[in-house]
């Protein structure tokens, strides 16, 4: 953890901000008070921005690392954030099977694989999820003649294995002192489409997914210390609308959450901070996404950021990789 943190710190200019507390020395005497560390590792949305890759969220508990969704460039920042992370990233948590949120995986699987993962890995999500993997290791059958069969001392085919959990509405697994609950959003069509609440002792952090307002996740969310929740920005919003017919452009909005729902999201479940995903966070569209927001929700938020590192313990820090 502590060499991880002085990685960070020497190749980012770092912005402290202690939700509560905005005393530097205090935010120095915190170092690792937490129990469950998050890193957004892609806070983007499906068109390329160099700025934000893929879905992915890295939760860690101690040793444990789980990550939610493997979008574009999930596994280039595992490694970026020090080869053990993808070699320990071995439970895949997804939310659906929309391909902004599974294009990473190839690369996780495979590379993750090459380079050493201490286990083979977990899936877990719906049966869909298992047909997804089943074809990926098909897709990939003539590298593993290459290397497998090859350099067996290297990569073998038993580590390429992977095993599949089912998950559903209010279904639990525990991994290590983490438990992970899954339970069902509301992403029309997108069936089944989860959230999920991670809880380590007496922390949680919730992870929406994709949704629009689901009182599901509302009703699992009561309490959570922090909730990440996916979020309509106005400036996305126009751009769809000036890009595509109006029917197309109101089943597209209404896949997701629009900022004072979000808002009323934080609200109902007393959420100590909200944090906004699957954006495009250009800073010319915050004021507008946040005055949205503050209609219905008066308490700590962030937009979320690649790279943005929330420490959830007694006290909840955000470690931001730029100042702006
Ligand atoms: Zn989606
Ligand atoms: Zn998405």
């Amino acid at each position: 953890m502590i060499d991880r943190l002085t990685a960070v710190i020497a190749a980012i200019v770092i912005n402290f901000c202690l939700i509560g507390c905005s005393d530097a020395s205090k935010n120095e005497e915190s170092v690792a008070q937490y129990d469950i560390r998050v890193t957004l590792l892609g806070t983007g949305l499906p068109t390329p921005n160099p700025r934000q890759l893929g879905p992915s969220v890295l939760v860690e508990a101690g040793d444990t690392k789980l990550l939610f969704d493997c979008g574009r460039g999930c596994a280039h920042r595992l490694w970026n954030l020090g080869p053990n992370y993808l070699r320990g990233a071995s439970h895949l948590f997804l939310t659906h099977m929309h391909s902004d949120h599974t294009v990473g995986i190839a690369d996780l699987y495979m590379n993750g694989w090459t380079q050493g993962r201490a286990e083979n890995l977990h899936v877990y999500g719906s049966a869909a999820a298992d047909t997804f993997m089943h074809h990926l290791r098909l897709a990939f059958e003539q590298d593993v003649v290459f290397r497998a069969d090859r350099q067996h001392q290297i990569a073998t085919r038993e580590a390429l294995d992977y095993e599949w959990v089912l998950m559903e509405n209010g279904k639990s697994v525990t991994i290590g002192d983490a438990t992970v609950t899954s339970f069902d959003v509301d992403h029309a069509d997108i069936k089944p489409a989860f959230g999920y609440r991670i809880d380590v002792g007496e922390r949680s952090v919730v992870i929406s997914g994709d949704t629009t307002y689901s009182e599901n996740l509302v009703r699992h969310s009561i309490g959570a210390d922090v909730i990440i929740h996916e979020v309509f920005s106005p400036a996305i919003v126009r751009i769809v609308r000036e890009m595509f017919p109006k029917n197309v452009a109101d089943d597209i909005v209404s896949l997701h959450t629009l900022p004072p729902d979000v808002g009323r999201v934080f609200t109902e479940t007393q959420t100590r901070l909200g944090v906004f995903t699957h954006l495009n966070n250009d800073p010319a569209g915050i004021p507008e996404l946040i005055e949205q927001t503050r209609t219905t929700w008066d308490g700590a938020l962030e937009v979320g950021e690649d790279l943005m590192v929330i420490e959830i313990g007694e006290e909840i820090r955000v470690i931001k990789p730029s100042s702006d």
